[in-house]
C-alpha cells in the first residue's frame, strides 16, 4: 500500500494508495491507484455503452431517475465514507447526498428537444439537440459528490457516458456513488476511476474523449485545457474564487453576521464560492470584526462524525499547511487574529477559526485564494474604493453585497465582476440556474438548461417548405 497521494512511480500496476481521515491524520482505508494505461480499455468500452445509451431519451430518464432513488436509499453509508474520508459534519454529507439525488432528478426530467430557426425564409430548419460521445470529469475533495453529481447528471441526461475521476484524497464515497448509480444505469454508462496523477492528465488528453469537465484549481485547470487541446475536446472549467462580501453603511451587522459566518466557514471555508475577503465600512469595523470574532471562537470544531461538530478538520495536509502558510504571512505582513491564527493542539487537521483584522490589502490571505477557515476583514473609505478592491483580483466567482436598504445593495452588486451576486446572502445556488465563472475562476456554464446544452451539440437539419 502507497502511504502518500501527489505522484506516482510510472510503471507501477495493481497497487492502491491510502486514503487518510483528516479527523485524525492516519489512514482508515485503501483505494486502487489505476494506471493511466488502463485508459484506452476504459474510454473503449464508454464509447461501446454509448451507442445504445444515446438512443433512447425515455430509458435514460427512467434509469436516472431510478438512480436518484437508490442514492437516497444509499444515504447512511454514503455520509459516513464521505465524513470519513472528507471530515465535514455527518449533516452536511447528508446534505451533500439530497444534493446528488435532486440534481440527478432535475436533469433526468430536462428535455432539450427539436428546436425551429425561424428566419423568414421558404426552409424548415430545426436543432436536433446531439450528446458528444464519451466525456471526461475531474472532481476536487471539497464536495466530492456534489460536484460529480454536477458533471455526471447533465452529461448522462444529454445521452453522454462518462469516466469520471475523484480527487485522491477522497475517492472512496464516490467509488461507492458510482457501484450505487450503476445499478440503475447500463453497464459502463458511468465509470469511477482512482489513482494518483499523471491519471488526471491522461484522462483530460485522451484521444476518445470529446468533452472535459474539470473543476479545481486554476493551476491545474490550465493544465487540463492544455491537455484536451491535443484532441481538440470542448472544455468546461469550474476553477477556484476569491470572493468579496461588501457590507454597506446601513447593513445591521447583528442580524446578518450567522448568516455572513456561515457563507465564509461552511465546509471549513473548502467552498470555491465562500466569501474569503469581508470589506466593512471604517465606521463599522470594529463591530463587523468583533460579532465575526465572537461566532469564530464559539463554533464548535471536531471529529464530522460528532454530532456536536459544526466545523470539521481540513481535508487534507498540503491544505492545512496552505491555511498555517497564509496566515502566518498575514501576522508577519501586521496583521492581528482576533480570534484563532493556529492549528488546534490535537491529532488530525484541525485549524481554529480565524478572523484577521488590518490586513495589507496586498497580503496573500486577500489576493490568492486561502480555501480554509481563514477570513480577512478588511476597511474602506469610500464605496468606490471598496467596489475596485472587489473586483481587483485576478478571480472572478462570485460577490455578495449586505445592506438594509436592498435596492441600493443591488445597484453595489450590479458593479460586481463575477458570475454571481448574492444580496444579504451569499453562495446559495438554485440547480436551475446558470453557474459560471469570469476571468480565471472559469470557462463555460454549468447548472440549469445551459448545463445541460454544454453538454450537447447543434445538429441542425435544413429542408425546404416545397419537394
Ligand atoms: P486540484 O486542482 O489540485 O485538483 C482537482 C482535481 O484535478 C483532482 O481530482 C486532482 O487529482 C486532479 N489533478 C491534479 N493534477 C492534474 C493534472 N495535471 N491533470 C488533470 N487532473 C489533475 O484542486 P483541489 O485542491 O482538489 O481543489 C481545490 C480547488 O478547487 C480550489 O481552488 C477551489 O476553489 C476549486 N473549486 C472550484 C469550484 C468551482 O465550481 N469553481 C468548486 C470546488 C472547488
Amino acid at each position: 500500500m502507497l502511504t502518500h497521494v501527489p505522484g506516482r512511480a510510472p510503471g507501477t500496476r495493481g497497487e492502491r494508495f491510502a486514503v487518510l481521515d483528516p479527523a485524525v491524520g492516519e489512514a482508515f482505508d485503501e483505494a486502487p491507484d489505476q494506471h493511466p494505461d488502463e485508459l484506452d480499455a476504459v474510454v473503449d468500452r464508454a464509447h461501446e455503452a454509448w451507442r445504445s445509451w444515446r438512443a433512447d431519451p425515455v430509458a435514460r430518464t427512467t434509469a436516472l431517475l431510478t438512480a436518484a432513488d437508490a442514492v437516497e436509499a444509499a444515504g447512511a453509508d454514503l455520509a459516513l465514507l464521505l465524513t470519513r474520508e472528507q471530515g465535514k459534519p455527518l449533516a452536511e454529507s447528508y446534505a451533500e447526498i439530497a444534493r446528488t439525488a435532486a440534481r440527478l432528478r432535475y436533469f433526468a426530467e430536462l428535455d432539450p428537444g427539436p428546436q425551429p430557426i425561424t428566419d423568414g425564409r421558404p426552409v424548415r430548419s430545426e436543432i436536433r439537440w446531439r450528446p458528444l460521445g464519451p466525456v471526461a470529469a475531474i472532481v476536487p475533495w471539497n464536495f466530492p459528490l456534489q460536484l460529480a453529481s454536477a458533471k455526471f447528471a447533465p452529461a448522462l441526461a444529454a445521452g453522454n457516458t462518462m469516466v469520471l475521476k475523484p480527487s485522491p484524497f477522497t475517492p472512496l464515497a464516490t467509488r461507492l456513488l458510482g457501484s450505487v448509480i450503476s445499478t440503475a444505469l447500463p453497464e459502463d454508462v458511468l465509470t469511477i476511476v482512482t489513482g494518483r496523477e499523471p491519471l488526471g492528465a491522461r484522462l483530460a488528453s485522451h484521444p476518445g474523449i470529446r468533452h472535459v469537465t474539470f473543476t479545481g484549481s486554476i493551476p491545474t485547470g490550465r493544465a487540463v485545457a492544455e491537455g484536451a487541446a491535443a484532441s481538440l475536446a470542448r472544455v468546461t472549467l469550474e476553477l477556484g474564487g476569491n470572493d468579496a462580501a461588501i457590507l454597506l453603511e446601513d447593513v445591521d451587522v447583528e442580524r446578518i453576521a450567522d448568516r455572513l459566518f456561515w457563507a465564509a466557514f461552511r465546509n471549513c471555508g473548502q467552498v470555491c464560492m465562500a466569501v474569503k475577503r469581508v470589506y466593512a465600512p471604517a465606521r463599522l469595523y470594529s463591530q463587523v470584526v468583533e460579532a465575526l470574532a465572537q461566532r469564530a471562537k464559539t463554533a464548535v470544531v471536531g471529529a464530522g462524525l460528532d454530532p456536536e461538530s459544526q466545523l470539521g478538520p481540513v481535508n487534507n495536509a498540503p491544505q492545512l499547511a496552505r491555511v498555517e502558510r497564509y496566515t502566518a504571512q498575514a501576522l508577519a505582513d501586521g496583521a492581528r487574529a482576533v480570534a484563532g491564527g493556529h492549528r488546534l493542539d490535537r491529532p488530525g487537521y484541525f485549524f481554529a477559526p480565524t478572523i484577521l483584522a488590518d490586513v495589507p490589502s496586498d497580503s496573500r490571505v486577500v489576493t490568492e485564494e486561502q480555501f480554509g477557515p481563514v477570513l480577512p476583514v478588511l476597511r474602506y473609505g469610500s464605496l468606490d474604493e471598496a467596489v475596485e478592491a472587489a473586483n481587483g483580483t485576478g478571480f472572478g466567482l462570485g460577490g455578495s453585497v449586505w445592506g438594509t436598504d436592498l435596492d441600493r445593495a443591488e445597484a453595489v452588486a450590479d458593479r460586481l465582476e463575477c458570475g454571481t451576486a448574492w444580496i444579504n446572502h451569499h453562495a446559495e445556488l438554485s440547480l436551475a440556474q446558470p453557474f459560471a465563472g469570469i476571468k480565471e475562476s472559469g470557462v463555460g456554464v454549468a447548472g440549469g438548461p445551459w448545463g445541460l446544452y454544454g453538454n450537447l451539440r447543434p445538429f441542425v437539419v435544413h429542408r425546404p417548405e416545397e419537394a
